[in-house]
């Protein structure tokens, strides 16, 4: 199974496709299970190389990155990149577990795990702003259980601890 593609960022429109439903403009938001060969056979090789870049940025830099900040940082050597560029670049990575979006900062990460994870534990140092990610399945399968006691369907974990880390901790 692959990584879920949040396509939720955004509502999308959409008609009611189910006889006895009045068509009309119903919101909603959409979710797929994508094969994660299925992402990468959509790319160019150019997107390839790009995506490779972006994701060697977010692993030199020492914190979380936002969209703008990549955009930023690869103007220096592709003076013509295009914003739309870097944001499909970092869905795909996303997408594809090879990077995590830390939606408290709306930032970016390079998984420091294996990438194949469903959710992980993300550290946030408010300090220095380093983020330590780690999985935690026991606690995933935990939460999953008490959210569903009520019948509702989780579909995406986002853990997230703001703090202080060891090293901007044990300073003081
Ligand atoms: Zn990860
Ligand atoms: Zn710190």
């Amino acid at each position: 199974m692959g990584p879920f593609v949040d396509c939720g960022s955004r509502f999308v429109d959409c008609y009611a496709a189910t006889p006895g439903v009045v068509p009309g403009l119903i919101r909603y938001r959409r979710w797929h299970i994508l094969n994660p060969n299925d992402v990468w056979a959509q790319m160019t090789k150019r997107g390839d190389k790009m995506r490779d870049e972006i994701l060697g940025v977010l692993r030199s830099a020492g914190s979380a990155m936002s969209a703008y900040d990549v955009l930023r940082q690869l103007r220096a050597s592709h003076p013509k990149i295009a914003p739309p560029t870097v944001y499909n670049a970092l869905a795909v990575l996303t997408n594809t577990g090879r990077a995590h979006r830390v939606e408290s900062l709306k930032a970016y990460i390079a998984c420091q795990c294996d990438g194949s994870h469903q959710a992980a534990v993300l550290s946030i140092c408010d300090e220095c702003g380093t983020v330590e990610e780690r999985t935690a399945p026991g606690l995933v399968e935990n939460l999953t259980g008490f959210v569903e006691e009520t019948g509702f369907l989780p579909q995406r974990h986002v853990i997230e601890v703001h703090g202080v880390c060891s090293s901007c901790g044990s300073g003081t």
